[in-house]
Parts: structure tokens; sequence; C-alpha cells
């Protein structure tokens, strides 16, 4: 198995990373997962754009061009034989004497990564899946891809722990997002999503939802709702990378709609498959 570790592409044995480096004490860093669809990269351009502008945000210049790294990973991904997996990168400040204060022009920021194998969620996909709502506790540059995913770690397992899949977050009744991905809800008929401010990220999944309603004359609007609405929604469904187009059938134990996937949501499902390639049989 191979990995990129700076502008080398090396066996994931002789990868190493020092132990000042600031993604490792600080989590001083960004990074991006890119999904492979049939041993290509899907919109990876749009992920590698929030990859610079996530690092730019935080003062910290990606190693190499886009171009140049768009093909590493091309490389990387053809090494490793991925057809259907993702890529997970990510770019540090760089290792040096541990210290708040950022280093000095000569340390060089760190970029690494690796490829894996993952198969789409179909079984999920299929049947809907549950969330918990849970308080925002994160900072307020939510827009930037960043290394610290404390307070996203912290949802994920509550929902886990009540047997949830996801827990969709909100900063005093107001919905911002799911622990990992874009929450949305259907209301009157309309698909709702909190706009990409800084408290959210501006998934590349949620962009292309947002093209998809937009192109199918579905209603869509980036308008915040509330936790009662989301309550009483018609239908809820979460997107990310990973995730895709995920419906949420219950949310803190309450049955959304029927309790089965809704219209709309089954409706972006099978666009978002037709975009991404994938036969769809329903
Ligand atoms: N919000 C958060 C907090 C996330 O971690 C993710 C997944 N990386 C998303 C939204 C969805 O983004 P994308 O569609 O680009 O995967």
């Amino acid at each position: 198995e191979k990995v990129i570790v700076n502008d080398q592409i090396m066996n994931r044995s002789d990868a190493s990373v020092d132990i000042e480096d600031r993604g490792y004490q600080f989590g001083d860093g960004v990074y991006e997962v890119i999904r492979v669809y049939g041993g290509q990269l899907f919109t990876g351009d749009e992920h590698l754009n929030r990859l610079y502008s996530s690092a730019e945000k935080i003062n910290i210049a990606v190693p190499f061009q886009k171009g140049k790294l768009q093909s590493m990973l091309n490389k990387l991904i053809k090494e490793n034989d991925i057809i259907d997996g993702s890529v997970y990168m990510q770019v540090t400040r760089g290792a040096s004497p541990r210290n708040h204060v950022f280093p000095g022009e000569d340390v060089k920021p760190v970029l690494t990564a690796y490829t894996k194998v993952v198969a789409r969620p179909e079984a999920s996909l299929e049947s809907g899946v549950e969330a918990i709502v849970a308080d925002d506790i994160r900072w307020l540059r939510c827009d930037i891809k960043s290394l610290n995913l404390l307070p996203n770690l912290l949802a994920k397992q509550a929902a886990k722990e009540q047997g949830c899949y996801e827990a969709i977050l909100h900063r005093s009744g107001t919905v911002t997002e799911g622990s990992a991905s874009n929450a949305y809800i259907v209301s009157n008929g309309k698909v709702k999503t909190h706009p990409a401010t800084n408290l959210i990220l501006n998934g590349i999944t949620r962009q292309v939802v947002m093209e998809l309603c937009n192109d199918n004359n579905i209603p869509f609007s980036e308008e915040a709702f509330q936790l009662d609405e989301l309550l009483e929604a018609e239908e809820i469904f979460v997107t990310s990378t990973t995730s895709e187009v995920m419906p949420i059938i219950r949310i803190d134990g309450k049955v959304v709609g029927d309790g089965k996937p809704g219209p709309l949501t089954r409706k972006l499902q099978s666009l978002f498959f037709e975009k991404i390639g994938v036969a769809h049989t329903k």
C-alpha cells in the first residue's frame, strides 16, 4: 500500500511523521476526504479548491500547486488499485519545537495522503437511519475544514451510544449541520438547509444537492431553521462525501413523516445516483 508524504509516493511502512508535528500536537492543519467512484475522483476539483481555501484561512501554504497534487492523487489511486473508495489528505503547519506561535518560514507544511476502499452505504441509503439532536459546541469558524474535530467526535459518539447514525447540531435552537454532514429538512414541500456561513462547512455534496434542486425545479432555500421545525419536518436528510444523500427516519426517537425516506429525499437520491453513475433500479 502506497501513501503520499509531501511530494513523495512511498510505502506506508516507510512513512513517518515527527512527534512535534503541529497537526499532531495542536490539530494545526486542514484536511479533505474525496470519494473515488469507478477509479475516478468525484468532484475532486471542488475538494481541492476547498483544501487550498481552508489552508489559506489559517495561513498555511499548501506545499505545491493544485495540478501537481491532483496528478499525485490520481497516481496514488491507480497504484493502490482503488475502484470504489476514498482519499484522505491533510496539510499541517509542519514540525517544530512546541510553541503556540507559528514557526518561521523555514518550517514547511507537511502533506500526507492515503487511500481506502469504501463501499457505498447501500442498505442505510435504502432504509434510512436515525439521528439525535445535540448542542453545537464548536468554534465560530466551522467553514474551515480543520483537523480539530473533538466536538464533532463527542457528538458522533453520543449518537452512536444511542444507536444512531448521526447527531444533528443546533446553536441555541438554530439547526446548523450534522457532526460530519450537512443537514436538511423538507418543510411545506421545500428543501431547507443552513446558509453557508461561518457556522457550517459548505459541503461539496451540499453544493451538488443545491445544483440538483436548481436543475430539477425542486424548491430549495438556504435558510436557517429551528429545532421545532426539524422535529416537525416532513422529511429530514443529511449529506456528505461518504453518506451521499442519507435519509433520517427518526430524530431523537420521534418518527419523521411516515417513518420511511420521503419523496423529495428519494428524488434527490436518484438524481445523485445518476450523477455518480450508479445504475439505480428504484
Ligand atoms: N459538515 C461537516 C462538519 C463535515 O465534517 C462534513 C463532511 N466532511 C460535511 C459537512 C459534508 O461535507 P462534504 O459533502 O464536502 O463531505
